[in-house]
């Protein structure tokens, strides 16, 4: 449909002899997922929402032509009934900080010079110029950014571990793009909107960690995302900014890509590193991690699509600057696919310490048809359901794991009042299962297990001794397992069971 709409403005603006002054730039996502497709006419900034190719017509004419707003594709403020036709002025986006996502939607990501317009390759430039190595990695230990995948490990400590270990033919700076959460898409759409800040990250990073060589591990069902990622690797090479003798330092860094195959897993990077080389996507046991012995046995450093958008951020305008946003031990912001049982569902950048309420209900727009709140889960199917009482805790690394779930890579996913809890965590349950490499026991076994006796208590069969086992069993795979899949698989299951366990009681047969 996007497609078409483009189409359209294309051909009416030519019809009227007005394409050589009026320019169709396609953008990446705006992140207002709910009331897509979004055109916005610049220079002022006038928001169209969920318009159809059908509607380009009267858009070209009523506001290009004879320069009057087209009230009904404005957007409606639910709370005023007033059309706000400039995004800084609607809810979804207020209490938004975009860092990660700040050219998303905003800039033609398929043209390079659009992104230098925005300071692009300005912190790669000033960093080959004037700092050292071991410079760059003090401002990212002092800028507190911690890894956006899921682990949350300091950046800028990683860095300086992979920077020790050297290695005479070849060291790798990895982005990890294997994005597998149900429902997240944050790093598609870092990709789809932004390619160049990743291939400016990574060649800050091989500069500081004493790297040549970047690869980026994208699953291959992102296709934008790769031609996107393809085109911006070309035309950085072809501008000088990547491949031998960057900008006359001296210094040479190129990227590759490498293609995955969906598999959630392989967002582990031994997993990941294992695909890479063309092994099976299965985990090994740390240590040795990447940093010593990573791709082909050669240090290397992986770092994920969001971590990698905030380091050119970092860079031009400072670690104090960073650190200045956030909560005390997670700096920065943090990107969320909000999704699920929410008005207003699509991708939110919000600093650390946002409440989840604020996330839910402001920038959410609340729940869907007036129903009531249920629960939230953060963190994918490694993270936990979140209840009303966790409302008001700001979201960062600690507090969300405190609270009994995790940031994980940004999924949330919001229940109300009709949906039943053992199906949500039956739901994520399925989603392990089919994504288990097999290796261990434990996660192999021990999840088909949880599973089946999920089935059961949805079906009506289960018994109280039944939600026993399901605590006992979920504890012995979180302790047995290998990987992190595995140790977290259970963690929707146990949340559950601590916050709705009524609910589990009401469905099997023996319940008194
Ligand atoms: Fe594979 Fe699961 Fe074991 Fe991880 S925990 S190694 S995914 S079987």
């Amino acid at each position: 449909r996007s497609q078409e709409i483009i189409d359209n403005f294309k051909k009416c603006l030519a019809e009227r002899r007005l394409d050589q002054e009026i320019k169709v730039i396609t953008s990446g996502c705006f992140g207002f997922c709910e009331k897509g497709p979004i055109v916005k006419i610049a220079p002022d900034n006038t928001f169209y929402v969920s318009v159809t190719p059908e509607d380009v017509e009267e858009i070209v004419e009523e506001h290009i032509v004879k320069g009057r707003k087209v009230y009904r594709l404005l957007f409606t403020d639910p709370n005023t009934a007033e059309h706000v036709s400039d995004s800084k002025h609607m809810d979804f986006y207020k209490k938004q900080m975009r860092i990660a996502l700040r050219n998303c939607g905003f800039i033609d990501p398929e043209n390079i010079d659009e992104y230098i317009a925005q300071d692009g390759y300005l912190a790669l430039g000033n960093i080959l110029e004037s700092m050292t190595p071991a410079e760059v990695i003090d401002v990212m230990k002092k800028s507190g950014l911690r890894g956006r995948g899921g682990g949350g490990f300091p950046t800028g400590l990683k860095w300086e571990f992979a920077s020790k270990f050297h290695s005479d033919d070849g060291k790798y700076v990895i982005c990890n793009a294997d994005e597998g959460d149900p429902g997240a898409f944050m790093d598609r759409s870092i990709l789809e909107g932004d390619p160049h800040s990743i291939v400016e990250a990574m060649t800050i990073c091989g500069y500081a960690i004493g790297a040549n060589n970047g690869l980026v591990y994208i699953r291959a069902e992102y296709p934008l995302a790769v031609k996107r990622l393809r085109r911006a690797i070309e035309d950085a090479r072809n501008s000088g900014l990547l491949g031998d003798n960057i900008l006359g330092s001296g210094f040479s860094f190129d990227i590759d890509i490498r293609y995955g195959a969906g598999a959630f897993v392989c967002g582990e990077e031994t997993a990941l590193i294992h695909s890479m080389e063309g092994e099976r996507g299965e985990p090994t046991s740390k240590p040795p991690f990447p940093a010593e012995k990573g791709f082909w046995g050669k240090p290397s450093n992986v770092n994920n699509v969001e971590t990698f958008a905030n380091v050119p951020a970092i860079f031009l305008k400072g670690a104090d600057w960073f650190s200045s946003i956030g909560s005390e031990k997670s700096k920065g912001t943090k990107v969320f696919a909000l999704a699920g049982k929410v008005n207003n569902v699509g991708l939110v950048e919000v600093p650390m310490g946002t409440t989840l309420r604020e996330v839910i209900f402001e920038i959410g727009g609340g729940i869907r048809d007036g129903r009531k709140f249920k629960a939230v889960q953060t963190g994918g199917p490694s993270g936990g359901c979140l209840t009303e009482k966790d409302l008001d805790t700001p979201i960062d690394f600690d507090n969300l794991l405190a609270a009994g779930s995790m940031m994980g890579s940004g999924g949330m996913i919001v229940v109300d009042d009709t949906d039943c809890m053992p199906a949500v965590a039956k739901f994520y349950l399925e989603f392990t299962v089919e994504e288990s490499c097999g290796k261990c026991t434990p996660c192999r076994v021990g999840n088909k297990r949880l599973h089946e006796i999920l089935e059961k208590i949805t079906d009506g069969k289960g018994t109280m001794e039944d939600l026993k086992t399901l605590k006992d069993l979920s504890n012995v795979i979180k302790d047995t397992s290998l990987c992190g899949l595995g140790q977290t698989a259970p963690n929707p299951v146990l949340s559950t069971l601590n916050s709705f366990w009524d609910e589990y009681v009401a469905h099997v047969k023996d319940h008194k």
